[in-house]
């Protein structure tokens, strides 16, 4: 690199010296000593001068002509600016490209700072959000997106799982909305449309609930002319084969009941109105069921229901879903087996689990055994008169209360499953009584 100081100094000296000889010479080494130093100065002052009228004006006139030193520091600040022109550019061409791909994006993109206010989004943020480039830039996201679901969603902060909304500006639009973290708490919201795809959902749904509920008569019909055949005194083979047909035809009835529940579950992501459940009693009330269901394997059904706080709900999707597990636990547990049925609520909410020491599943099912129609073991659950359905409906019955079902399992050792509901649906039974009251 250019070293000016050390240039200075050695000009400096060769100045004195010369001077000094100059003087000596002619005899008055003080004064010319003096007068070189003068004009020494004055031509740095000058040159300094030019230097600094330079760099304030603008950086793209042309570099001032000089000698020496004072010339190659002009050069070499010259150089300096150029490059630090051409990195400008690049940068700037590197953002330019990123605006211009994510104007290109049909997901809405939007940038937050840590103060919750809108920063940068794209055009499809415009469309899909109704962001305005004029007046938007620095406000609240959540004065922009006011729908209370969106507002708890952000402040709660956990954004695992994506929230499904209408667009703020199109009702018939559904969006789903991404934020992921960056930097110093700052935020990024990905808006992605997905009305297509809801369609599509809703179209199957719409599917399976028809024919589920058109396949309901003709066999209710079969099921009853199988029925009056078979208090008919009929010889011994057809009986038996009458007996299948209205074994296997019952199977299918609760298979298309099971089909009709769980597309009705689906069809809204939560409840409707949330009312007091009386857990004890439900519990007991599945409980003598199950006792009658596993009459002849003599199995001990054990209780412990914690008595302080309430649940609110939908009794009857609930009681699907705890008949669900508790004749699972019954079907699959062997003879002799015990079952235990436990209720209590702490801080995180209210929980209901069902344990059994029956032969317990494989760790590596566990992942897929809420998904519909997966079975451990095909010939075991067709033998116990299952629709493999009923973990899927367990499954949905939680989802829309705000919950989730979870399964502990070790194979030989049996199984826990338990169905946590979230501390907002969890009332003390006062709080209960005092609304009953009112009303
Ligand atoms: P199914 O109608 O076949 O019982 P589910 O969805 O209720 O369907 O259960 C899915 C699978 O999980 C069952 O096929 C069974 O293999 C396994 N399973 C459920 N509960 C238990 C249990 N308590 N013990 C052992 N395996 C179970």
């Amino acid at each position: 690199m250019y070293n000016t100081n050390h240039s200075i100094a050695s000009n400096l000296l060769l100045t004195v010296v010369v001077a000094l000889i100059i003087g000596l010479i002619i005899g008055y080494p003080g004064w010319t000593l003096a007068a070189a130093l003068i004009v020494w100065a004055a031509y740095q002052v000058k040159q300094f001068n030019r230097l600094q009228q330079w760099l304030m004006r603008n950086e793209h006139t042309e570099v001032p002509e000089s000698e020496g030193y004072w010339g190659e520091l002009f050069d070499e600040i010259a150089r300096n600016q150029k490059r630090q022109q051409l990195r400008t550019q690049s940068l700037r061409n590197v953002i330019h490209r990123f605006q211009q791909s994510s104007a290109a994006l049909s997901d809405a993109i939007v940038i937050i700072d840590s103060q919750n206010h809108l920063e940068w989004w794209n055009r499809a943020a415009e469309h899909l959000l109704g962001m305005k480039v004029q007046t938007d830039r620095g406000r609240s996201v959540m004065n922009l997106l006011r729908d209370p679901r969106f507002v708890r969603y952000y402040r709660k902060g956990q954004y695992d799982e994506p929230l499904q909304l209408n667009s703020p500006i199109n009702e018939e639009k559904v969006l789903e909305y991404r934020i992921t973290r960056f930097g110093a708490d700052d935020r990024i919201l990905v808006a992605r449309d997905i009305t297509r795809i809801k369609q599509l959902e809703q179209t199957r749904q719409d599917f399976v609930a028809n024919a589920s509920h058109e396949l309901r008569t003709p066999l209710t019909v079969i099921r009853g002319y199988l029925e009056t055949f078979l208090d008919q005194d009929l010889p011994r083979p057809l009986q038996r084969g009458l007996s299948q047909m209205e074994n296997q035809s019952k199977r299918m009835e609760n298979l298309v009941s099971d089909l009709l529940l769980l597309s009705r579950l689906e069809a809204s992501p939560h409840i409707s109105d949330e009312l007091p459940v009386p857990v004890h009693s439900m519990i007991e009330r599945i409980r003598d069921d199950a006792l009658v269901l596993g009459q002849s394997k003599e199995h001990q059904v054990e209780l412990e229901l914690e008595p302080s706080q309430s649940l609110l709900g939908q009794e009857s999707e609930i009681y699907s879903a705890f008949s669900n597990l508790v004749f699972n636990a019954v079907r699959y547990t062997p003879a002799n087996g015990t079952i235990k049925l436990r209720w209590w609520t702490n801080k995180q909410g209210g929980h209901f689990s069902v344990q059994d020491d029956g032969p317990g599943i494989d760790t590596i099912h566990l992942p897929r055994l809420q998904e519909r129609f997966y079975r451990v073991d095909e010939s075991r659950s067709s033998d116990s008169g299952g629709t493999g359905l009923g973990l899927a409906i367990v499954k949905h019955v939680m989802l829309r209360h705000g919950g989730k079902l979870t399964i502990k399992s070790q194979l030989g050792k049996g199984s826990t499953f338990t169905c946590h509901f979230p501390a907002e649906l969890i009332t003390s039974k006062a709080s209960i009584e005092e609304t009953e009251d009112e009303d």
